[in-house]
């Protein structure tokens, strides 16, 4: 591995008080990045001030769009340590995308290595109250000065990072969902199983609408059928039907989420019956007719769990739970986010402890 650099920052930062944190406005004093080209790999890991870079107007990710990105949280727990949840499953994601997108793997530990000096270089940055993170954005974008379609030769990776506020400042907040029907978000054989800017740009037409009707987020179906459920806004979606917890399999389409994958893997370990598998918005609206649809919750990195309240499918509405937070979404909350904060002992090694105090 080589030896990362180190340029510091002249004047540093104003470290904001907690009550002054949203999301993704304010970035610590440093930052990473990596450059590849054809022939030398990924090479000169270095750690910079946080700043503006120049890139010339031809740059080719402008125009096409090559370029991934991925987002992670560090905390900081009891006694102060500094810890990133499942940051091996993170980066080894970021390399699934770089697949789909012709983008040369990263190394793995390598990338690690970068975030947790960064880490230990901006710590002071990582808020301390409950519900508060420091939100970690690798990406990776190409770079070569050319405006003809290719795969490009350079890259550059950078990992920025964010001191972010609670998502749940007054307790959850079920939210009200709009099944979409008109737009689609990613069919098999596109890019809905990367983690790319591309999938995010064409789901902002859905969204304002869906906003302009007084909904939260949408729910997507399948491109094909229009049927099958997928996703929910930006997170994967779960299902508690007469106990059973069900979430849409990984067809293609759709992005594995790393919390996905945490909640499967705790129901599990408390002997809740799951399945990954299709599952259309009928069965889901005739499980709520019989009285069988207990919970819906969506799971992401940012709010880890967000209990849906509300589906609204061709004009149909259904409660879910009464518009309240189920047992189950509480659980997993709360069990997640213990083990994230250190009050509920780490049992599955979820957390990756940088080895420093603030
Ligand atoms: C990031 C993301 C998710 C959630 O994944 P997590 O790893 O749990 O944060 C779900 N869907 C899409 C489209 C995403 O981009």
């Amino acid at each position: 591995m080589t030896d990362i650099s180190v340029t510091k920052v002249e004047k540093l930062g104003v470290i904001p008080t907690d009550d002054q944190l949203g999301f993704g406005k304010i970035f610590t004093d440093h930052m990473f990045v990596m450059d590849y080209a054809t022939g030398k790999g990924w090479h000169s890991p270095r750690i910079v001030p946080y700043g503006d870079f120049a890139f010339a107007p031809a740059t080719i990710v402008f125009h096409y769009g090559q370029a991934i990105f991925e987002g992670m949280k560090a905390f900081r727990a009891k006694d102060n340590q500094i810890a990133v949840f499942r940051a091996r499953h993170y980066l080894n994601r970021f390399n699934r995308s770089a697949s789909h997108l012709c983008i040369p793997p990263i190394d793995v530990e390598e990338v690690r290595s970068g975030l947790f000096k960064l880490l230990e270089l901006d710590k002071k940055w990582i808020p301390g109250k409950l519900g508060t993170s420091l939100y970690i954005r690798p990406f990776i974008i190409s770079t070569d000065d050319y405006i003809g379609v290719k795969v490009a030769s350079t890259y550059k990776l950078f990992i920025i990072l964010s001191p972010v506020g609670a998502y749940y400042d007054n307790g959850f907040n079920p939210v009200s969902i709009k099944v979409e029907d008109k737009y689609v978000r990613a069919t098999k054989g596109g890019l809905g199983q990367a983690k790319t800017p591309a999938n995010y740009a064409m789901s902002l037409n859905a969204q304002a609408e869906a906003h302009q009707e007084g909904f939260d987020q949408v729910l997507w179906l399948d491109a094909v059928h229009r049927k099958y459920v997928e996703e929910v806004g930006t997170m994967n979606i779960f299902f508690k039907i007469k106990g059973e917890i069900i979430t849409p399999e990984l067809s293609g389409s759709i992005l594995g989420g790393i919390t996905r994958q945490t909640v499967l893997e705790l129901a599990q370990s408390w002997g809740l019956k799951t399945a990954e598998r299709q599952i259309s918005i009928e069965e889901v609206y005739e499980a709520h007719a019989k009285g069988e649809l207990e919970e819906v919750f969506g799971t992401g990195t940012a709010a880890v769990i967000s209990p849906v309240g509300e589906l609204s499918w061709k004009g149909q509405k259904i409660t879910i739970n009464n518009n309240q937070t189920g047992e189950l979404s509480q659980k997993l909350f709360d069990y997640v986010t213990g083990v994230q904060y250190g009050t509920v002992p780490d049992e599955f090694n979820w957390m990756d402890h940088v080895n420093s105090t603030i």
